[in-house]
C-alpha cells in the first residue's frame, strides 16, 4: 500500500549494471554463474537481485549462506538452483532437501544422513581451514554421495584469489583438481570474484560464484580487467537545512569546529543504517554534483554535510554513492573497512528500488 511517509535513504539498484557486470564475468569465467545472493545479496535485497539475476541466461543458479536466505529464495519461485554455502543442523537437512535447496556435504555422516532425494555439492577445504572434507577425505564422501544418486556438484573456496600473490591459490586449485580426479562428473565450482578477475577461466569448471564483483567491485589491483559499474547508488534526504556561525561546534563532542559562517544540511542516514560511524572527520559525500564534507560525529540516524554557497532544500536527495563521484569503497576506507563490511551492513530503513 502506498503511503506518504518516505524512508530517508534509498539504495537505486541498477537492473543494467548487474546484468552487464553478471554477462562480463560469465564471458571470463567461461561458465555460467552461481550468484551469491547471501547476507541479503550484499545488501542490495536479496529479493530484487534473485528475480533480476533470474532473467539472465548467464545465471545458473543462487547461492546463500544460511538455511533461512534458502527458504526466503524458495518461497520467490523463480526456477534456478539454490545452493546453501554453510552446513546445516541434522534437523534442518530433510526441511531443505524438501525445498530442493543443495546442501553441502564434507562428511561420510552427513552423506549418509542425507534424504534419497537430497542433491548435494561436496566441500572441499582446499586451504582455507573454515570448512569442507580434507582433500584426503573428500573422494571417499564424494564416491559415496555418488552411490547414493545425491551427488550433483563439488566445489572449493580460494582465501587468496583477490590478493596480487597467486601461488596459493594455484595450489588450493591443484589439490581441488586431483579431488575432482577421483570422483565421477560433476558440476564444479571454486572461482570467487576474486578468482575470476585474477585467473580468468579455470578448466573444468561448470560455475563460478562471484558475488562483490557483481555488484560492480574489484580489488584496486584487478580494476582493469573487467569493466564493472557499481550496481548500488545509495541516496539520502536533506531533512533540515541552517547556518551555523564561525566558532561554533557541529554534532556530538564537539570535534568540529566550524572556521567560518556555514550552511549546513543535516542528512537522514547514520550508522544504524550502515554507514560506517569510524568514517567521522574523513566521509564525503556528493551534493548537486560537488563533493562536500560530512561535519563533525556521524550520529545514529543523521549526520551533517557543508552545503555552503549551494542552493540546498529540504526535502532533497543527495548521493552517498553510486556509480559516478564517490564509491562505496572510498566509504570503507574512511571507515576502516571493506566494501563487503559496508554493503552488507546496510540497514532495513532503507528502501531498495529498482532502476533501469
Ligand atoms: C561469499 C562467498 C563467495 C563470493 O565471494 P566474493 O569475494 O564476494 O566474490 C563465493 N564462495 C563462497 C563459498 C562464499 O562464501
Amino acid at each position: 500500500m502506498a503511503s506518504p511517509l518516505e524512508a530517508r535513504a534509498r539504495a537505486l539498484i541498477s537492473r543494467a549494471a548487474l546484468l552487464d557486470n553478471l554477462t562480463a564475468l560469465a564471458g571470463r569465467a567461461g561458465v555460467p554463474l552461481l550468484l551469491p545472493v547471501k547476507a541479503d545479496a550484499y545488501g542490495h535485497s536479496l529479493e530484487i537481485i534473485a528475480r533480476l539475476a533470474a532473467e539472465s541466461p548467464q545465471v545458473w543458479g543462487h547461492a546463500v549462506a544460511v538455511p533461512r536466505e534458502a527458504q526466503a529464495l524458495a518461497a520467490l519461485n523463480l526456477g534456478k538452483p539454490i545452493v546453501l554455502l554453510t552446513p546445516p543442523t541434522p534437523q534442518e537437512v530433510p526441511v531443505l532437501a524438501d525445498l530442493g535447496v543443495r546442501i553441502p556435504v564434507a562428511t561420510l555422516a552427513e552423506a549418509e544422513a542425507l534424504p534419497a532425494h537430497a542433491r548435494a555439492h561436496l566441500k572441499v577445504d582446499t586451504g582455507m581451514n573454515r570448512l569442507g572434507a580434507r582433500p584426503e577425505d573428500a573422494v571417499a564422501v564424494g564416491r559415496r554421495l555418488a552411490e547414493r544418486g545425491v551427488l550433483e556438484g563439488a566445489y572449493t573456496h580460494f582465501a587468496t584469489s583477490d590478493e596480487p600473490e597467486l601461488s596459493f591459490a594455484h595450489e588450493q586449485f591443484r589439490r581441488f583438481q586431483a579431488v575432482l580426479a577421483g570422483l565421477p562428473p560433476v558440476l564444479a565450482h571454486a572461482s570467487n570474484g576474486g578468482g575470476i578477475l585474477s585467473l580468468g577461466a579455470l578448466p573444468g569448471m561448470g560455475v563460478a560464484r562471484p558475488g562483490l564483483a557483481s555488484y560492480g567491485f574489484a580489488p584496486p589491483h584487478l580494476h582493469d580487467v573487467l569493466p564493472l559499474r557499481p550496481v548500488m547508488t545509495l541516496q539520502a534526504q536533506v531533512t533540515f537545512v541552517h547556518d551555523v556561525r564561525a566558532g561554533e561546534t557541529i554534532s556530538y563532542g564537539g570535534l568540529y569546529t566550524a572556521p567560518r559562517d556555514l550552511r549546513v544540511a543535516t542528512v537522514g542516514l547514520g550508522y544504524a543504517d550502515g554507514y560506517p560511524r569510524n568514517a567521522t572527520l574523513h566521509a564525503h559525500v556528493t551534493v548537486h554534483g560537488e563533493r562536500r564534507p560530512v561535519l563533525g560525529r556521524i550520529c545514529m540516524d543523521q549526520f551533517m554535510v557543508d552545503v555552503s554557497g549551494l542552493d540546498v532544500e529540504q526535502g532533497e536527495w543527495i548521493d552517498v554513492w553510486g556509480q559516478a563521484g564517490i564509491t562505496v569503497s572510498e566509504v570503507a576506507a574512511w571507515g576502516g573497512t571493506i566494501e563487503y563490511e559496508v554493503l552488507t551492513g546496510l540497514g532495513a530503513r532503507i528502501d531498495r528500488i529498482v532502476v533501469t
